[in-house]
């Protein structure tokens, strides 16, 4: 028999199969709020200026395309911390972070997890209930047991302080912890800075090991803004994690840019842990490409293209939050009862918008408007064509 014979075709993933009916799909009216990308009001993916233009210097430059090191562009990884904790960090001048440049933030979510495997063998890992689809699998994938830590309250649309805390107070130490840092995937919903202060407290006293992904900074309310908690961490002392993405930030999702930053105690305990990643690193792919990697410290690193990119940036949280507003006014204007505010106090790409499974299945088969069965909406898809459609469609599905 075929050594394939057996093997069972595996649950295909539910966002991706959401795409394929949606592509499927003839209406011309359709508008897809499901995927995890952001458009800019013309519907499309942009090419941001400071990345066009710095892919033209880099093609001038006519380099070679040699091994970078194994953690990376060094350019790169300092640009990176600079950008998590500022140029003037003492982690910076005490030698106490170790960055490795990874394949998008997933790949640094792997890395990380690869060798926290190795440094605890027997800890958990908890995620937040909800959360990014992939962590679960992840961690999974690479030999942890995987728990939820309460986070989300549907009554409210807002956090559950209170279970959030119970929940960390549960575990035994050594625990990894993995925090969203800003923009909340999949709820759009974040912790203020007192209940962050509560769960760094918590999280010291229980001696818990946090893992911080930050996959939107700059999209909630600004580079700074968005690693206030990553900054919180730092001041505490603690040793943790941090994955990066520029993904979104750059518009940069087909190139895998990310990185992985572990924050130490002493300048001793760095030089042996990036030796122990870069064992991992090895053992996995080598080392990382060059392209992404590049362009992306090229922009970091040079000041008028820090500029342009910062600009755009802003245009395209400013676009997100436009289109908050525009959602939850449109609504009301429509006479929808319900009260929608709660949308604008999310940030980032996405919305729990409180639909139900049913409403969702409405929304595409009488409509067109296609959404995560949990009621997630990209409010990064909708633009001035399309969010009549929308709102249309959510009211009708209400009535
Ligand atoms: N972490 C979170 C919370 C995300 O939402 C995403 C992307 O959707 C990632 C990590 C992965 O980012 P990347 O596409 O760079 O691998």
């Amino acid at each position: 028999t075929s050594l394939f014979a057996n093997v069972e075709q595996a649950p295909r993933d539910p966002i991706l199969g959401l795409n394929e009916q949606f592509n499927a799909d003839a209406r011309t009216t359709k508008v897809n709020l499901g995927v995890g990308v952001y458009f800019n009001d013309e519907g499309r993916i942009p090419l941001l200026k400071a990345v066009r233009n710095a892919e033209v210097a880099r093609l001038e430059a006519a380099s070679a395309r040699g091994y970078l090191p194994i953690d990376g562009i060094t350019g790169y990884n300092q640009a990176v911390q600079k950008l998590l904790f500022t140029e003037s960090s003492p982690l910076i001048a005490e030698k106490r972070l170790v960055t490795a440049q990874a394949l998008g933030g997933t790949g640094a979510l792997k890395i990380g997890a690869d060798y926290l495997k190795r440094l605890l063998p027997n800890a958990k890992v908890a995620i937040s209930d909800p959360s990014w689809e992939n962590h679960r699998a992840l961690f999974e994938n690479a030999g942890f047991e995987v728990v939820n830590y309460s986070y989300y309250n549907a009554a409210t649309h807002g956090i559950d302080p209170e279970g959030m805390l119970a929940s960390l107070n549960s575990y035994p130490a050594g625990t990894i912890v993995v925090l969203h840092a800003c923009c909340h995937n999949p709820t759009g919903v974040d912790l203020s800075a007192e209940q962050w202060a509560k769960v760094v407290d918590v999280i010291k006293a229980r001696g818990l090991v946090p893992f911080l992904d930050i996959a939107y900074q700059g999209f909630g309310d600004g580079i700074d803004a968005d690693a206030f908690a990553v900054r919180q961490f730092a001041a505490s002392g603690l040793s943790f994690l941090v994955s990066s993405s520029f993904s979104k930030s750059f518009s940069l999702y087909g190139e895998r840019v990310g990185a992985l930053t572990i924050v130490t105690a002493n300048s001793d305990e760095t030089g042996k842990v990036l030796s122990q990643l870069k064992r991992v690193i090895r053992t996995n792919y080598s080392n990382p490409p060059t392209h992404g990697g590049t362009v992306v410290a090229t922009i970091l690193n040079t000041p008028t293209l820090r500029l342009e990119w910062e600009d755009e940036l802003a245009e395209m949280r400013d676009r997100i939050r436009a289109m908050r507003t525009a959602l939850v006014e449109k609504l009301k204007a429509r006479g929808v009862q319900r009260d929608f505010s709660f949308v604008l106090a999310q940030r980032g790409m996405f919305s729990y918008s409180g639909l139900t499974s049913a409403q969702v299945d409405a929304l595409r088969e009488k409509h067109g408007v296609y959404a995560i069965g949990t009621g997630r909406i990209c409010v990064a898809a909708l633009n001035n064509q399309n969010i009549d459609a929308v709102v249309d469609a959510i009211a009708d599905v209400l009535k």
